[in-house]
């Protein structure tokens, strides 16, 4: 699989740390300073993943699964988006 959140210009990999932890929608490549964003489609994946996590919780809600098994499908999600989401994303020039 090809690490897709680089820059489109030098193709410097953007840290997940940076990524997902950063409040920012712009990212600035620290080599080339060339300025980038998601793009759209990563912003449908990114999504899916967030109305995934309200899945589970909407099944501890109703009592269809216990809190226990929600919580750990949460984690499994989260962890899951950590590390396959930079695969599945791409980004453009903003
Ligand atoms: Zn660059």
């Amino acid at each position: 699989m090809t690490y897709k959140i680089c820059c489109p210009n030098c193709q410097t990999n953007v840290p997940r740390v940076q990524c997902f932890f950063t409040p920012r929608l712009d990212y600035r490549c620290r080599k080339c300073g060339v300025s980038f964003r998601i793009s759209a489609a990563g912003w449908v994946i990114a999504l899916g993943v967030a109305a995934l996590q309200v899945v589970w919780f909407m099944l501890v809600v109703r009592h269809i699964v216990s809190p226990a098994v929600g919580l750990l499908l949460v984690a499994l999600t989260l962890l899951l988006a950590l590390w396959l989401l930079p695969y599945f994303v791409s980004v453009q020039r903003s």
